[in-house]
């Protein structure tokens, strides 16, 4: 039904927000008000496919792994689900390759830019705890091949940009795009 592409820097927050926006969406259609069609959110990552973060250390490993993301993103797209790609999805190329992919399954997207800063994202990728840091080199690397994604080209419109220090997500607009006002918005919260 819906594709939404995340795209940012390596440990710059995106699965931390992957998660707001899905509890966000479960909520709202889980609310009594919502009388759409029954839509699952699904969300997909190197972590749900088991791709360590090494693949992106040289581009013989970082092919294989876009690839993985790639098969995976067009199979679970349908009408019954709201598609999350928690990715860097950092090339240009890449991110018009999954529009044109999910524009064939007729579904709508947008794009979720998350940014933090380079020193932010250098900072929280040596704190984490959770296994998952990127090498500093392949970090380093990653920073500087960034293909930012920009509301001016159609396969990343809409775009919705979300600052580190922002607390929430544009829950409300992100609904809005991926539904196109054509279900009733519920009454839930935010
Ligand atoms: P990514 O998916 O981009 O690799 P994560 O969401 O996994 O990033 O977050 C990377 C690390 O940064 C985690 O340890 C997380 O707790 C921390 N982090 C993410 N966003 C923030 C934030 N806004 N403030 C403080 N720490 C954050």
């Amino acid at each position: 039904m819906a594709l939404i592409t995340i795209s940012g820097y390596p440990s710059s927050g995106k699965s931390r927000r992957a998660s707001q926006i899905k509890a966000h969406l479960e909520t709202r259609l889980a609310d009594q008000s919502y009388d759409g069609p029954k839509l699952k959110v699904s969300v997909i990552s190197d972590d749900t496919l088991d791709v360590g973060r090494d693949a992106y250390g040289d581009s013989k490993s970082e092919k294989p792994a876009r690839g993985a993301l790639f098969t995976a993103m067009q199979r679970q797209m349908g009408q019954d689900t709201i598609l999350i790609v928690d990715g860097l999805n950092y090339i240009k190329g890449f991110r018009y390759q999954m529009y044109c992919a999910a524009r064939e399954h007729k579904l709508r997207v947008c794009t979720v830019y998350v940014v933090a800063t380079h020193d932010l994202c250098r900072e929280w990728n040596s704190t984490r705890t959770d296994d998952r840091a990127y090498k500093t080199e392949t970090l380093e690397n990653l920073l500087v091949r960034f293909e930012e994604p920009s509301s001016m080209v159609r396969w990343d419109s809409p775009l919705f940009i979300i600052l580190w220090e922002e607390e929430d997500v544009p829950a409300d607009e992100i609904w809005k795009a991926i539904t196109a006002g054509n279900v009733k918005a519920p009454h839930a919260g935010t």
